[in-house]
């Protein structure tokens, strides 16, 4: 019965209070019941002791609490870290799964989450596209992850998350409203754990009115687009939706970005073997970040089992970064993290699904 309720962490916290409010309680109640289900990640209405026992009760007959679980996890040692890099299946309520990734550098360990089941935009290069889009995530399903991986963290290894990256399954920009409601629980300095909105990013192929509303908003959090190519042919190839999102908006957007929150961008750019690997693609790239308030981010890909992509070749990938650095840029390379683990967005879900028993016919 407990199953059938609607579950109150799907809420985003205007939705609680509208809900809290709509049964003729004040509002506050609304922050209690939210603080008490988010910071002391209490799971049974009856453990909320700061409320009274008649609005408890009340609350158990219409709703549920329900949390997301661990259903797998992979680890890749590297030797340069102690704690490896480890990816997690993680099984919402309803029994949807999602990826998220813990990944650790020199000083930072890095929480990345997925906003979506599933994703619309059908990159090319990407596991998560293949699958299609199956629903958004609430704001709760995104901070159990965090909290999920910030528990295991400590309990294996005696460490917190310090950085959190939305850039896991799905289109962060496309899920905004619950996307920058679990920012507002995750950054609350009132709650057991917080992170300050600077260290969280949102990551998006770069849908423009949402990142000019992301500008305009009151949130700090850091923005990184997927580039992929500075040529819009070859970007469309890669990312359709970058049909609907040409360069020349996209980089009149950035700047105005750049202006409004004073904040520099992340230029995410993965190197593929012969499709952007090129001087010439590094020469577009040049031209399309230089007056761009921005560091670029070059990425290795994982290769990734039916998908056509290859990883670059460590000699153009030193060509392609010796451009950028000569031309004056910001640039940072990160390393394949996880390629033994399928750590790429959308593999680990993929391969659970191939390992589902068949439904009968
Ligand atoms: S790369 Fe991101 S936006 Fe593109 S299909 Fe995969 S999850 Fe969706």
């Amino acid at each position: 019965m407990q199953q059938t309720l609607p579950n109150i962490k799907d809420f985003t916290k205007p939705e609680l209070i509208q809900a809290i409010t709509a049964m003729g309680e004040p509002a506050y109640r609304a922050a209690q019941l939210h603080q008490w289900l988010f910071s002391h990640r209490i799971r049974s209405f009856e453990d909320i002791t700061i409320i009274n026992l008649a609005l408890r009760r009340k609350l158990a007959s219409i709703y549920s609490i329900r949390t997301a679980t661990l259903d797998d996890c992979r680890r890749e040692y590297r030797d340069d870290h102690e704690i490896p890099t480890t990816k997690f299946l993680i099984r919402m309520a309803d029994d949807e799964t999602v990826e998220a990734v813990l990944i650790p550098s020199e000083n930072r360990i890095t929480a990345c989450i997925s906003s979506q089941a599933g994703c619309s935009l059908r990159c090319t290069f990407c596991a998560t596209g293949k699958m299609g889009f199956t629903r958004n995530l609430t704001s709760g399903e995104m901070t159990d992850q965090v909290w999920l991986l910030n528990d295991y963290l400590t309990a294996h290894h005696e460490k917190t998350i310090t950085n959190i990256v939305f850039m896991g399954m799905g289109e962060p920009l496309l899920n905004m409203p619950h996307v920058l409601d679990a920012i507002e629980t995750l950054s609350n300095h009132s709650y057991r754990y917080s992170i300050s909105q600077r260290k969280i990013s949102i990551s998006t192929v770069g849908i423009i009115p949402r990142i000019d509303l992301l500008a305009r908003s009151s949130h700090k959090v850091k923005l990184a687009v997927s580039l992929h190519s500075a040529i819009q042919e070859n970007r469309e190839s890669l990312m359709p939706a970058a049909r609907e999102y040409p360069l020349p908006a996209l980089r009149k957007s950035l700047a105005e970005y750049n202006r409004l929150t004073g904040q520099p961008v992340t230029l995410v750019y993965m190197l593929l073997r012969d499709i952007n690997d090129t001087p010439e693609d590094a020469r577009v790239l040049v031209k399309f970040a230089k007056s761009l308030f921005c560091k670029i981010n070059l990425i290795d890909y994982n290769a990734i089992v039916n998908i056509k992509f290859k990883p670059v070749y460590t000699g153009k990938r030193e060509l392609f970064l010796r451009s950028l650095l000569d031309s004056g840029l910001q640039v940072t390379v990160r390393k394949s993290h996880g390629a033994s683990i399928n750590a790429a967005c959308g593999q680990l879900v993929t391969e659970s699904r191939q390992h589902l028993p068949e439904e009968p016919h």
